[in-house]
């Protein structure tokens, strides 16, 4: 097995059930059927530490989400997940149990999780759609639960979604107890050498920051002093970026999508 995740085949994989079972629109994606199709059963129920869990027995699978999972977008993000390492992880013959961090960072973890959080990222936005329908829009909050309403997704996993298609410069930051829990970048950052260290306080200027104070989140986007957020950017021709902030009181997390002006 590699070290590095393959994410050009875990998407592939994922927008290949698209084409596979003629699916057009979101709604048609009903992941229980797609994972009955594939010799796998969901179910709902307790579990322990994990969010789900994938017990594979020869071609036939189940899958248990933990009915601590009441968000819907959650829950298909989780199942999307397992589907993702029935169909990328075929020799991995023991249980794998998933935290809610495995389902989300496709930027720490193990190449397992990534891969399977890569896919069902793909699964349930694929790039050929949500590209389609995020032209020409910056991740304001609007957008990304506009976007999140329209594929029956969680905020957090749509808004990492516009940043990994985005052809221009935007970076998705996820903040608790008032640090960079960890981020990604857009492509178009390629080799600048942009990075932020996960556990790095927040910028006080910034607009997640309000959060962690008590403030009140402005709503809409901000500029901000493009330094306090990256540092020294020399290629970057601008003295600002804008952030749109986007709390998520029930996780105590915050979301900071940044892009230029
Ligand atoms: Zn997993």
């Amino acid at each position: 097995m590699s070290q590095k995740p393959n994410k050009i085949i875990a998407a592939a994989e994922a927008e290949g059930l698209w084409s596979l079972y003629g699916l057009k629109s979101p709604e048609q994606l009903v992941l229980e059927n797609i994972a009955m199709a594939q010799g796998i059963v969901v179910m709902d129920g307790p579990l322990d530490s994990a969010v789900a869990r994938l017990v594979r027995s020869g071609d036939t699978g189940i899958v248990r989400i933990s009915d601590r999972v009441r968000e819907p977008g959650r829950r298909r993000f989780a199942i999307a997940h397992e589907i993702g390492h029935w169909r990328l992880h075929k020799q991995v013959t023991h249980l794998l149990a998933c935290t809610d961090e495995d389902l989300v960072a496709t930027a720490l973890g193990n190449v397992l999780e990534v891969e399977a959080s890569i896919f069902a990222g793909a699964l349930l936005m694929p790039e050929f759609l949500f590209a389609e329908r995020a032209a020409g829009q910056v991740p304001t909050s609007s957008t990304i639960k506009g976007l999140a309403d329209y594929f029956g997704t969680s905020i957090t996993s749509t808004a990492l979604r516009f940043v990994e298609t985005s052809n221009d410069y935007c970076i998705f930051v996820l903040s608790e107890k008032n640090r960079i829990r960890w981020w990604r970048a857009s492509n178009s950052f390629g080799d600048h050498n942009l990075w932020m260290d996960s556990g790095t306080a927040l910028p006080p200027g910034s607009a997640a920051a309000c959060f962690f104070r008590g403030e009140e989140v402005p709503a809409r986007p901000q500029h901000v002093d493009l330094r306090l957020w990256l540092g020294e950017m020399p290629f970057i021709q601008a003295y600002t970026i804008i952030e749109q902030a986007i709390p998520l009181p029930s996780y105590k997390q915050v979301i900071s999508l940044l892009w230029l002006p």
